[in-house]
């Protein structure tokens, strides 16, 4: 799309009237079931990848589908967990990485990161990732930063309260770009799945 004023003048002409009921029944109404956890990334579009409507996904974006551990303080990220879970009640998350995240392959190829200190400084979330991690290996990096921010995810009280609680399920998926398979990975020992 070269403009998006041209695309929100399709949008209330062509794309709003068939959906009228849908956003007139939203106005007043907002229960998505699912926190959709993806990264900023362009390429990775959570509703359309999912085939959702309007207010079906409540969605976190961050670079790198980062999801920094619990820390006592108020952050965007955090103030979002907690509302998706203490107020909208959703009963599903997904943390969703993807192929050539720019996020993953500076880490696992050592890029220089100087001219970005603060992407630098918010990719060390992904440190515990880095660790398990071949130098080189993006694809394995976004396998074991979706699973490493499960367990970041499960250290938030509203996560931890409703996972207890058998209330919440976690997922991990990765989107690859260029075939648009989504794999779902293995989230046993991440602290996401439900205690045996
Ligand atoms: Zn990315």
């Amino acid at each position: 799309m070269q403009d998006l004023t041209e695309g929100v003048a399709r949008f209330r002409q062509d794309v709003y009237p068939a959906k009228a009921e849908l956003f007139a029944h939203l106005a007043a109404t907002h229960r998505p079931t699912t926190l959709f956890i993806s990264c900023s990334d362009a390429r990775v579009v959570p509703e359309l990848i999912t085939q959702s409507e309007p207010g079906e996904l409540f969605v976190i974006r961050t670079a790198g589908n980062l999801v920094p551990a619990y820390a006592p303080g108020a952050n965007g990220v955090t103030a979002s967990i907690e509302y998706a879970l203490a107020v909208l009640g959703v009963t599903e998350i997904v943390v969703c990485g993807h192929s050539a995240c720019g996020a993953m392959t500076a880490l696992a190829e050592g890029h220089d990161l100087s001219g970005a200190p603060v992407v630098a400084g918010w990719l060390r979330h992904a440190d515990a990732a880095l660790a398990r991690t071949a130098p080189g290996d993006v694809a394995a990096l976004v396998r074991h930063n979706v699973l490493a921010q499960l367990t970041n995810l499960a250290t938030h009280p509203s996560v931890a309260r409703a996972l207890a609680q058998q209330k919440l399920t976690l997922r991990g998926w990765v989107f690859d770009i260029a075939t648009g398979h989504i794999e779902e990975l293995d989230t046993a020992g991440t602290g996401a799945a439900p205690a045996a």
